[in-house]
């Protein structure tokens, strides 16, 4: 689907995923966004063709030393490199790993009235990876954060703060964030999590709501 990104990771991210300092979780999400985003691959200087190779089914560990010269030596070769094999993709989504599609066809969980919840894996500690869906025009409960959340829109999207984001936007969130994000009216939203720590409620609706979505 035709993507054009407005929000991206902080450059900090961008270098830790890079130099792979980063957990795995995290770089899950971020593997999703830099294959959705110019932008981001003319910034960690990589070609794009690692775009579909970054989703080719493999772990998103970040590239091993000597690996961006080999991929540029391959770039120079005039032989084609082979097509990297691609999972079947959602249409109606932005591209992403096989996890992903997996967690959403196996562990899709509906937490609330017009919320479901996909895990994709837990820890070490309180982290969590999750696919996250909220139906139209719905609100999330007024929240903060501990630690650092990394939320990446798959389909749809939701305003902040006054800041619409769609397919392919990333947001970083951490405690300095009090926010209460909102679907758009025209559809659902679906958006893929990583989160050092659950989220923190700030009003009684949300205290209501987090141990049924528990996120
Ligand atoms: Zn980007």
């Amino acid at each position: 689907m035709a993507v054009s990104t407005r929000h991206h990771p902080a450059d900090a991210s961008l270098v830790a995923y890079a130099a792979g300092t980063i957990e795995p979780g995290r770089a899950l999400v971020l593997a999703a966004h830099i294959a959705a985003c110019p932008d981001c691959r003319r910034t960690l200087g990589l070609a794009e063709a690692v775009g579909g190779a970054l989703l080719s089914g493999l772990e998103p560990t970040p590239m091993a030393p000597g690996a961006r010269e080999a991929l540029m030596a391959r770039l120079d070769d005039p032989e084609p490199a082979p097509a990297p094999h691609s999972p079947p993709q959602r249409p109606d989504w932005i591209a992403v790993p096989a996890q992903v599609l997996e967690a959403a066809r196996r562990r899709k969980r509906w937490a609330a009235p017009g919320v479901w919840v996909a895990s994709i894996a837990k820890g070490p500690g309180r982290r969590s990876s999750y696919l996250l869906r909220v139906g139209a025009g719905m609100a999330m409960p007024r929240h903060t954060h501990t630690g650092v959340e990394t939320i990446l829109v798959l389909k749809g999207a939701y305003e902040d703060r006054g800041q619409v984001y769609g397919p392919g936007d990333l947001a970083e969130n951490d405690e300095t964030v009090d926010h209460r994000p909102q679907v758009t009216a025209e559809g659902e939203c679906v958006c893929l999590v990583f989160a050092d720590a659950p989220l923190r409620p700030l009003d009684w609706v949300g205290r209501l709501f987090q141990p049924f979505v528990g996120i």
